[in-house]
């Protein structure tokens, strides 16, 4: 038996926060316990080259945030290994790439569809200015309630069904909408746009950071590292299946760690399933939805244009979005480029890797991206098991329900699959500082 006093469930981003965290303490004697195996590590900030080219296997991450303070705490990490890029990101609507946000790069389609766009959100801000106390009741309301019916079934509607895969009158509104903080644009820049002068909309998104050199891999690994050398060992391959709690208030993990504490980052139901304790956990592990995401890389014989992350709302394409990575880092060979795109699929449902990249070929030939199919050089495709977390109707419920059993036993879940949130680097940088000053 290894013996451990804290071990972290799962060595992806929000678990080697958990380390740091812990490592800054006086608390020494700290594992890892991840079941990728080495040279699988990352979680979702896995990045592989092949051939020249780099593809973050995760999907495209960018850095970003609204808090300026986590933002450079996040930099940090990554030492002088990063600099700040331009957003140039776009959404495909009717053949044309429009500027994003939609609602300002609209400056860009003929004054007539200008003018629906806007007045659908100007009559949304004068109902709510009137009715302070409106709350949606699913996404799809919310969709609707601030962005008007035009937009909404334009862009936002075939966007989100895209991504989501579920009726969007069955998702939650709270995770976007919070009392107070309105998604409008500001009126100067609608007036911007209705005239067809460009505007950038909100600041935050401007901008982003990414490291130099490695993909975003790392930012993982730089923390990796330092982690290493502070002591922090990483048990890897270690699929955690079992959690027994034992009489002396320790854990045993598998059968072959004993530990004081736990701190989970692994999804909730899967740590619902691994607790020994008699109880069966099925119906409410089963009660949590998510989306797989499966991240197609491209590599192009053609140079990289001008843009980042091109949103697709359009039914007919499989993707709902991609990103030039070779715009993030240039592949070996200048003239070349490289995509990756991403499609969801719905917990449960089997994945068809070839159907999914032959039609991630015939969007980008449909849209122009690539000329012909002689100029793709090469095709992989990666699937994230857990990609998107789905806020159900009941997610609040079940997510209490899940944490009320973990709280019995003093285990701490936090990350975006622990916390079971639509959390980015950020929000789990954020959850993980809460829970250290917590303890
Ligand atoms: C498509 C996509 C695009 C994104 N874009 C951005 C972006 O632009 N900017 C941004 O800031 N963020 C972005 N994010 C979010 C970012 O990836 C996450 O916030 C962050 O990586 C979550 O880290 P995590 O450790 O919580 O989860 P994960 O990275 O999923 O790590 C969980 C770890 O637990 C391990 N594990 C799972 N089950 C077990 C088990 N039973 N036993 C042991 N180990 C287990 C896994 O192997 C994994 O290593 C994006 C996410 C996705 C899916």
């Amino acid at each position: 038996m290894l013996k451990f006093n804290t071990c972290i469930l799962g060595g992806g981003w929000a678990g080697l926060l958990v380390a740091e965290r812990i490592a800054e303490t006086n608390i020494k004697d700290i594992a890892l316990i991840e079941a990728n195996q080495p040279g699988e590590l990352g979680g979702l900030l896995r990045t592989e080259e092949i051939d020249g080219f780099t593809f973050d296997c995760g999907g495209p991450h960018l850095l970003f945030s609204r808090d300026e303070r986590i933002l450079s705490k996040i930099t940090e990490i990554l030492k002088s290994n990063y600099s700040k890029r331009i957003r140039n990101n776009y959404v495909y609507y009717r053949d044309q790439f429009i500027p994003y946000p939609f609602e300002n790069g609209v400056y860009r389609l003929n004054p007539e569809e200008r003018v629906k766009i806007v007045k659908g959100i100007i009559d949304r801000m004068l109902y709510i200015a009137g009715n302070e106390d409106w709350k949606p009741a699913h996404f799809l309301e919310w969709i609707t309630g601030f962005f008007g019916d035009y937009m909404a079934n334009e862009y936002l509607i075939p966007y989100n069904e895209k991504i989501w895969k579920r009726p969007l009158n069955k998702l939650a509104a709270d995770w976007v909408f919070s009392p107070g903080r309105l998604p409008f644009p500001e009126l100067e820049n609608m007036l911007l746009t209705v005239a067809g002068i460009p505007n950038t909309g909100y600041k935050e998104q401007a901008y982003f950071y990414y490291p130099n050199t490695g993909g975003i891999f790392s930012l993982f690994n730089s923390l990796y590292e330092k982690l290493s050398l502070n002591g922090v060992k990483s048990i890897k391959g270690e699929k955690v299946v079992r959690v027994k709690i034992n009489s002396n208030n320790t854990f045993s993990i598998n059968n072959k760690i004993i530990t004081k504490k736990i701190i989970s980052t692994i999804p909730l139901p899967e740590l619902l399933l691994s607790l020994d304790d008699g109880s069966n956990y099925e119906g409410l592990a089963g009660k949590f939805d998510y989306n797989s995401v499966v991240v197609v890389g491209v590599a192009i014989r053609g140079k990289t244009p001008n843009q980042t992350t091109v949103y697709v709302p359009d039914p007919k394409i499989i993707f709902h979005r991609y990103t030039w990575m070779s715009s993030l880092v240039p592949p070996k060979e200048q003239d070349n480029s490289n995509i990756i795109a991403e499609v969801t699929v719905p917990k449960g449902q089997e994945i068809d890797f070839e159907n999914i990249v032959k039609r991630v070929i015939t969007g980008l030939l449909d849209m122009d991206v690539i000329e012909d199919e002689s100029s793709v050089l090469f095709t992989r495709a990666w699937c994230n098991k857990y990609g998107y977390p789905i806020y159900s109707l009941n997610h609040n419920e079940v997510r209490r329900e899940a944490m009320k059993i973990l709280d019995n036993y003093g285990i701490k879940s936090v990350g975006r699959w622990g916390s079971w949130h639509y959390w980015n680097t950020d929000m789990v940088y954020k959850a993980v500082e809460e829970i250290y000053m917590l303890r």
